[in-house]
């Protein structure tokens, strides 16, 4: 498959900032995603209180059902404006504080402390700042990523996962040359070859 003239296609930081202040957020999903709760058993595999994480989270209100069935959620997004909204609409204190490994960054967690949220790009962290994963949903985050940062996503999301997770990816199915994207066409062939 040929992902034709999104090869070259880049979104910069600035332009999801200016989505966010615009309410350009069609991908948000108010009453969250089908596919989480078909798979969640895929997800969790019988096990209770593990660590998820939310790559370019944006404001996923599955953070939320995660972390009430007692879960502990780490998101990454760019936008503080999407963090802030993500527990401003769930009535969710929280406190802010700077993320010493990374120049600029934040750190916003739930004054419950199960959910983390560092606003800054996920290019930033390492395993070594927000430890290893047992489960991962990547909705909106692989075909979020410009198609020329897709194999440096991939090593990072490989080296901040535990040996036995799971990881759930949502992706789409469109004709490359009928959309410019975001969300970008990920094919088949490119998933097995990221992710092995
Ligand atoms: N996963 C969310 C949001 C999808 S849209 C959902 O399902 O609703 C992609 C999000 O990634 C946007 O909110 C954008 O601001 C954020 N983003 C884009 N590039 C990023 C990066 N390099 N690091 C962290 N977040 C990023």
């Amino acid at each position: 498959s040929d992902i034709g003239s999104q090869k070259e296609r880049v979104v910069t930081e600035e332009e999801w900032l200016q989505k966010w202040e615009m309410g350009n957020i069609g991908f948000h999903k108010e009453q969250g995603h089908p596919l989480l709760q078909k798979y969640l058993d895929v997800l969790l595999n019988g096990r209770s209180g593990l660590r998820i994480f939310f790559p370019l989270c944006g404001k996923a209100v599955e953070m939320k059902w995660l972390a009430d069935m007692g879960h502990s959620v780490v998101g990454v997004e760019v936008s503080e404006q999407a963090v802030k909204e993500f527990f401003s609409e769930h009535s969710l204190p929280y406190c802010e504080e700077p993320v010493p490994e990374i120049p600029g960054a934040k750190m916003f967690q739930s004054t419950s402390g199960n959910i983390s949220l560092y606003c800054c790009s996920i290019y930033d962290l390492s395993s070594s700042i927000v430890g290893k994963f047992d489960g991962v949903w990547d909705r909106g985050a692989l075909v979020a990523v410009n198609p020329c940062d897709r194999q440096r996503y991939a090593s990072l999301m490989i080296n901040l996962v535990e040996k036995n997770s799971s990881y759930l990816l949502v992706t789409v199915s469109y004709d490359p040359n009928k959309h410019k994207g975001p969300p970008f066409y990920v094919p088949e062939s490119e998933i097995q070859s990221l992710f092995g």
